[in-house]
């Protein structure tokens, strides 16, 4: 027996069940269709990050910017906004390329 992850969900799953115990996914389809629907929730779920990764790099730039060319006051309330926009696009840039290169890691593993 063999841990599986379900291609629905990504769950974690035996191999010998006949249906994930967390989507109720059917897991004794043909399974190359099986490895497609993999395949698919993970191109989208890598899109979704590539997608998340932007986001937080335009955030992180978007603070620069306002402290670069507004200039605020220090201890302003825009000061302390894009200070705060710089820290939580850094923080969440990161750990978007972590799952990125986790999920990519994941993928070569075949789980
Ligand atoms: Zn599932």
């Amino acid at each position: 027996m063999a841990i599986i992850s379900c291609p629905f969900c990504g769950h974690r799953v035996s191999d010998k069940a006949s249906s994930c115990s967390n989507c109720k996914g059917d897991l004794t389809g043909d399974p190359v269709k099986l490895a497609a629907v993999q395949r698919d929730r993970r191109l989208k779920q890598s899109q979704s990050l590539v997608n998340q990764s932007m986001l937080a790099l335009i955030l992180f730039l978007g603070g620069f910017g306002v402290l670069y060319w507004w200039q605020p006051s220090s201890g302003s309330y825009n000061e302390y906004v894009s200070t705060a926009a710089i820290a939580v696009g850094f923080i969440w840039y990161v750990v978007t390329r972590v799952r990125i290169i986790l999920l990519k890691r994941s993928v070569k593993n075949g789980f």
